[in-house]
């Protein structure tokens, strides 16, 4: 066989109709099965398999090179199609009806043994499919998620394109970017002592762009945030941002509508239905008690507090003399034994709540509950009524400080009643954030980053701690999926709004001068958003994490286990940067095997 050319057709797709062709593959094998003398291969291409049968009357190659075949072997293959024999078809691959009968065969590149079994992971560390990252990205189901992936950006783009937007690139090493994390720092060779910042976000530079009359800008852009790890972040990922000048909310809301109906109709053919759902912060915290709230399902908190007004149950009066409030979620039937009811009781004390009544609706209506003797019929049955309560019911009621009921509420709601995998995808926006979040120890935060506009700036300057701002989050199933706002284009707002947000003047100057001269030059007002690709491809994927569906991703410790980084550098690099490391760090260096 001549090397002038490798293949003549992808293995995937060759069908019924391909029988009596002479055709030369190149892929892995896949499988391989002897029969006493007759040799069956799955050869996997990118586009599909397809069985391929070593037959020794058929093939002239030596029986030594057929027996050398392993799993993972590099190899193409010449020979005729024909179809499969009654009987041994396999409808469960899309070329089961035919298998190609081998005449010639030439191993491309051999495999050395696998360091684990491709098509099974279950008993396979994820660290050790990170550290032969290009073996796991063979299997089915990381060329799914990297075609999914590739079809999103497909359709981000193409939308984008057919609304009038620019598609620009802002640059990677960049002063810093606040967006709330900690900044990812490069040291300069050039002017040793300083420091570029990765971009968290292309935020000010996406400004600029609108300042510099690019109307519409969009770019899909890596951004980096030295954040701790949980199952969805990374310290680089990847966003579709997008702005718009002479853009208000509702503006970029519908862009968004037009960007993900694509997505989802192209990676998993469902068409959604818009407008999604807007639900207010406020809103989202009283009803689902998060500001990611999960709607696939109801199970919604009501509050109960003006029904327990008068109570002589002593936990509920004690806790609304104090201001706080009670609530509860109707769980459905749910047929708990008594120990499930008591290991509910102990989530919620794990979650912060002092205690959790439940109560089970019976079948003639009354109710079975610990408290029940504290409880008046009128308080009963206003309880039924308010949580719509039907027989066998379980009714989870809550009471304290509201923030806290809220979000025990909002997780037991989580714990009880979300669906597993993501078939059914609800996107939703969550509007009218406040300026600031309150922390449990009652400090003020901003909620986002200080370039976000608020609703009214006299508000703001009287009361920032109930103030709102024009920002908005997308979700989907109960995850943050990204989050934008309605920008401040006017200077002297800028800046009394950084001082607002605990930013001393001259920090503000130092950091941000330049961006402050710059709105001075007939700045449009501008809006935009930023979507997570990751996580949104993730649920498209029903992945569990983001890992599986980012080509080469980190671990939950920042490692790259395929090329060994983050690692040590030269001391002469050092040297060069100016840097000088701490003698601690350097002795946990040298004690450390390199
Ligand atoms: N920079 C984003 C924005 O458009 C927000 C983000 O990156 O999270 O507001």
């Amino acid at each position: 066989m001549s090397t002038e050319q490798y293949r003549s057709d992808n293995a995937g797709a060759l069908r019924i109709a391909d029988v009596g062709r002479i055709v030369q593959l190149a892929g892995w094998i896949d499988r391989r099965r002897d029969h006493g003398g007759v040799v069956f291969v799955d050869l996997r291409d990118a586009s599909g398999l397809i069985q391929v049968v070593f037959n020794p009357d058929s093939y002239p190659n030596d029986e030594q090179t057929i027996s050398e075949l392993r799993l993972e072997y590099c190899i193409t293959v010449t020979g005729t199609i024909r179809e499969r024999p009654e009987g041994t078809r396999n409808p469960n691959v899309i070329t089961g009806e035919i298998e190609v009968v081998a005449e010639s065969l030439m191993i491309l590149g051999s495999s050395a043994p696998l360091p684990f079994q491709l098509n099974d992971r279950s008993d396979t560390e994820e660290i050790r499919r990170l550290e032969h990252r290009y073996l796991d990205l063979r299997t089915e189901r990381m060329q799914r998620n990297l075609q999914a992936r590739a079809l999103t950006a497909r359709a981000m783009r193409h939308t984008l394109e057919g609304m009038g937007f620019l598609e620009v690139e802002t640059p990677t090493l960049i002063s810093s970017t606040p967006e709330g994390a900690r900044d990812m720092l490069v040291p300069s060779r050039l002017r040793p002592g300083t420091f570029y910042a990765l971009p968290q976000s292309p935020q000010l530079f996406k400004q600029l762009l609108m300042i510099g009359g690019v109307e519409r800008y969009y770019q899909i852009a890596r951004c980096y945030r030295d954040e701790d790890f949980r199952s969805d972040r990374q310290l680089e990922f990847t966003q579709l941002d997008i702005e718009g000048a002479f853009w208000t909310q509702n503006d970029v809301l519908e862009a968004v509508e037009k960007i993900i109906t694509a997505v989802v109709r192209d990676v998993r053919g469902i068409e959604l239905t818009t407008p999604f759902p807007r639900i207010s912060y406020a809103d989202a915290l009283e009803r689902y008690g998060s500001d990611k709230p999960d709607a696939r399902f109801g199970m919604e908190i009501r509050d109960l507090s003006q029904l327990f007004a008068g109570t002589d149950f002593r936990a509920f009066a004690g806790v609304l003399s104090a201001g706080g409030a009670v609530r509860g979620i109707n769980a459905g039937a749910m047929n708990l034994r008594r120990s499930a009811l008591d290991a509910l009781i102990d989530r919620a004390h794990e979650l912060g709540a002092k205690g959790l009544v439940w109560v089970v609706v019976q079948d003639d209506g009354s109710l079975r509950s610990p408290v029940t003797k504290h409880l008046s019929e009128e308080e009963q049955t206003a309880m039924v009524s308010a949580l719509e309560a039907n027989p066998n019911d379980l009714l989870l009621i809550v009471a304290g400080p509201q923030k806290l009921v809220e979000s025990v509420l909002g997780q037991l709601r989580l714990d009880l009643g979300i669906p597993k995998g993501h078939q059914e995808l609800s996107f939703l926006f969550v509007v009218d954030f406040p300026v600031f979040e309150t922390t449990d120890e009652g400090d003020l935060v901003p909620a986002h980053h200080p370039f976000t506009a608020p609703v009214d700036i006299e508000e703001l300057r009287s009361h920032p701690e109930t103030a709102l701002s024009r920002s908005y989050d997308l979700v989907l199933n109960g995850s943050e999926l990204g989050s934008g706002s309605v920008r401040i284009h006017d200077p002297e707002i800028q800046a009394e709004i950084f001082e607002i947000l605990g930013i001393a003047p001259e920090e503000a100057y130092t950091r941000f001068g330049w961006f402050l001269e710059a709105l001075k030059y007939g700045t449009p007002p501008h809006a935009g958003i930023a979507i997570g690709m990751d996580r949104l491809i993730s649920i498209l994927q029903e992945e569990p994490n983001i890992r599986e569906v980012i080509p080469f991703p980190k671990t939950q410790s920042g490692a790259d286990p395929l090329t060994g980084s983050p690692a040590r550098v030269a001391d002469l690099q050092l040297k060069e940067l100016g840097i000088e490391l701490d003698p601690e760090v350097r002795k946990a260096w040298e004690d450390e095997p390199s």
